[in-house]
């Protein structure tokens, strides 16, 4: 089953995810960034490959 996770250890908040994959990644209320959903698609793969921080994992 697929999976995608953000590491808020290594999240900086840059907003990167969320503007790449708006429909899976969402700030939290910390201000790092959270997957809503657990769905791959390019977006997500551009996201996870995109973050700065190697925070996104994305399993298929
Ligand atoms: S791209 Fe990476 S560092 Fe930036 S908000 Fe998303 S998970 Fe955090």
């Amino acid at each position: 089953m697929a999976k995608v996770e953000v590491d808020k250890e290594k999240c900086i908040g840059c907003g990167a995810c969320t503007a790449v994959a708006p429909d899976v990644f969402e700030f939290d209320d910390d201000g790092l960034a959270k997957a809503v959903k657990n769905e791959i698609n390019d977006d997500v793969k551009n996201a996870a490959e995109g973050c700065p921080t190697e925070a996104i994992t994305v399993e298929e």
